[in-house]
């Protein structure tokens, strides 16, 4: 009945300053006994997901009341999908297929039925590794931010701008932004193959590698009446170029800023004071978003997305590493742009 499953631990922190490597993390076996309480299941992990929040978990203090720090010799966790083995939760089957927001890195475990949902794998047209990307969170946070941060409205001619844009959520939000009724859609990225794929493969008008081309310059080219949506990923001054060339009542999706993330600073980062200047001149919005706070609005999101996905109008990206003692990796270099689309490591 004893059974050797894998798992990773957090070997050490990169510090508040610090770019996380592969070392922080260290894979252990250790020995299952899958004797189940009442309302426990015992699951078998197929795929678990790396996300840039994660880089807040491995500080001392995470930064946000909402995410708590992971602890050193401890078994990580994170947004993961599963197959049930047996089960003594009334809700779940031999067989079920479920997800959870606080999946632990290991190979297989015992996890509390209530942490658990089940999912249709119809849903992701048998992509089930779509659960923790395009018709997960990720999908809602692109959907939802669109929605109630964009503003926008179908034959006004906006022109959009998502940074982070070959990234898992910027994939998704220029096409959504598109879908939804944008005239333009310019994404900003860190290399020339990105750029191709948003331009060949995702319906972008146009895209910008920011390590090779100047941003400010190729952005107003590329958006000759200036910039209406801007969803930012980023931050820092990539994130200042795409402001500076907003037009008047203009919309930023505050999503992410990534760019931040190695760095002692609060969230969301501080801006440049021109940059508040202006933000406050052309009466520009900027609110906080986090996808957290509209769940309620989660269940009729993931219909609309995974409606898109099968139709083929939205495009899933995905880069996919196997084996768990690559999931430290796989992080790591997510974090440094190794990844078009969602980053998910395969068990
Ligand atoms: P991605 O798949 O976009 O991966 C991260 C990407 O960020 C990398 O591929 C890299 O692409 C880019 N990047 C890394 N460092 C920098 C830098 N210094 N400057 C510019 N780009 C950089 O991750 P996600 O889609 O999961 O997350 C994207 C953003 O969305 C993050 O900021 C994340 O925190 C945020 N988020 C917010 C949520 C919310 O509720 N508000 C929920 C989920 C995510 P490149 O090659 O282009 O540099």
């Amino acid at each position: 009945m004893l059974m050797q499953v894998q798992r990773v631990v957090l070997n050490s922190r990169p510090g508040t300053n610090g770019v996380p490597v592969p070392e922080n993390f260290r894979l252990e076996e250790i020995t299952l006994v899958p004797d189940l309480k009442d309302g426990e299941v015992h699951v078998r992990t197929l795929y678990l997901s790396v996300d840039p929040y994660m880089r807040c978990r491995m500080n001392e203090d995470s930064g946000a009341e909402y995410l708590t720090s992971w602890q050193l010799s401890e078994c990580l966790d994170g947004g993961g999908l599963g197959v049930v083995q047996t089960s003594r939760c009334r809700s779940f089957t031999e067989g079920d297929v479920v997800t959870s927001f606080n999946w632990p890195w290991q190979t297989q475990a015992i996890v509390k039925g209530n942490a658990l949902q089940k999912v249709d794998p119809q849903l992701a047209d048998g992509h089930l590794s779509y659960f923790l990307g395009a018709v997960g969170l990720t999908g809602l946070t692109a959907l939802l931010g669109i929605r109630e941060k964009g503003n926008v409205t179908k034959g006004a001619d906006q022109t959009m701008v998502v940074s982070g844009a070959a990234g898992a959520c910027g994939s998704l939000a220029g096409q959504i932004g598109r879908l939804d009724g944008c005239a333009r859609v310019v994404g900003i990225c860190g290399s020339d193959e990105k750029c191709k794929t948003l331009k060949e493969d995702l319906g972008f008008s146009a895209a910008v590698n920011y390590r090779r081309e100047d941003v400010a310059v190729r952005l107003k080219e590329s958006c000759p009446d200036g910039v209406d949506v801007y969803f930012d990923n980023v931050g820092g001054p990539i994130s200042d170029a795409v402001i500076s060339q907003m037009n008047h009542c203009g919309h930023v999706v505050l999503c992410g800023q990534i760019s931040q993330y190695n760095k002692d600073v609060p969230y969301p980062p501080p801006l440049s004071e021109q940059t508040e200047e202006t933000l406050q001149s052309r009466s520009i919005t900027r609110e906080r978003f986090v996808v957290l706070s509209y769940m309620s609005k989660a269940e009729a999101g993931l219909c609309e997305l995974s409606q898109w996905i099968k139709s083929g109008q939205i495009k899933v990206l995905e880069t996919v590493v196997s084996g768990i003692e690559n999931i430290g990796g796989a992080f790591c270099s997510m974090m440094a742009g190794g990844n078009i689309g969602k980053q998910i490591v395969k068990i």
